[in-house]
């Protein structure tokens, strides 16, 4: 097989809140496979920054807050100025609130709404006007959930959001195929990271979880780089829409 399909060298990536847990592993995965990195975080991802550097890529930091949609077209400024040209957009940052949803807050919804589809949609939007201006074509990864596909329990605007990701992950790739965007979404199952550390807490529900996951174990967040460098990579050209689960076969059961 041709390996160069997976190399994503000289390529630049946009990666949303990448300081920790997936989106930290994406970005170095995507910089092992060769591309530069454009963290989108609310600080400087000081550990990040390091990592991405010493495999030898540039990292360089845009300080945005996604709950609002102000900070869009710095990004894209910032990472035309730095790099020329975007490649690759991961649509990662999300937050998670927890709540009967009978007592379910307006706060919680809007605030869960904002960071996990409505910055996904208008940063979608701005960086694909980038590539349909370079006539480059590009690769958009939202990353999805299992309750993308399940109804979950005490997390109302959360599953609200990550289905409304699979939605608009199909709606973008049936508009912006035709420019040679891919937009597809990668839904993790249960990973080991800050988002899940109340589950892992909960001794009883950490067990149930466990036991009914094939693969019988939490994810890692390095489970997610392969995937997501798949995706971002030639290799994927013709897959347009789609949410791969990478759940250990939470979903197959
Ligand atoms: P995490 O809490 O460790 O990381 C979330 C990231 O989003 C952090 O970098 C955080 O700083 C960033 N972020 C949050 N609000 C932001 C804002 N307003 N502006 C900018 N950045 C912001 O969680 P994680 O588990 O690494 O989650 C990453 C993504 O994966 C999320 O979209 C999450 O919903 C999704 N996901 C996680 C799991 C899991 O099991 N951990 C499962 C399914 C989906």
């Amino acid at each position: 097989m041709n390996m160069d399909l997976f190399s994503l060298t000289g390529k630049t990536a946009i990666v949303t809140g990448c300081n920790t847990g997936l989106g930290q592993a994406i970005a170095l995965g995507l910089a092992k496979a060769g591309c530069n990195i454009l963290g989108v975080n609310r600080s400087l991802p000081v550990e990040t920054q390091q990592q991405v550097e010493a495999v030898g890529r540039k990292f360089v930091n845009v300080e945005a807050d996604l709950t609002k949609t102000e900070c869009i077209p710095h990004i894209i400024e910032r990472a035309v100025s730095e790099f020329k040209h975007i490649d690759i957009l991961v649509n990662n940052a999300g937050i998670i609130r927890r709540e009967d949803a009978i007592n379910f807050t307006e706060e919680d919804w809007d605030d869960v709404m904002n960071v996990n589809l409505k910055s996904v949609f208008f940063l979608s939007q701005a960086v694909a006007k980038q590539f349909i201006a370079q006539n480059s074509g590009g690769k958009i990864i939202n990353i999805a959930s299992m309750l993308s596909f399940q109804g979950g329990i005490r997390v109302p605007s959360y599953t609200a959001s990550k289905s409304g990701v699979l939605g608009i992950t199909r709606l973008l790739a049936n508009e912006w195929a035709k420019y040679n965007i891919n937009v597809n979404a990668i839904a993790p199952g249960y990973f080991a990271t800050n988002n899940t550390a109340a589950l892992r807490a909960d001794e009883k529900r950490n067990q149930e979880i466990v036991d009914r996951i094939p693969a019988g174990r939490w994810g890692t967040s390095d489970d997610l780089a392969g995937p997501c460098v798949f995706l971002a990579s030639e290799a994927a050209n013709y897959i347009h829409g789609y949410t791969i689960a990478v759940d250990g076969g939470w979903l197959a059961r």
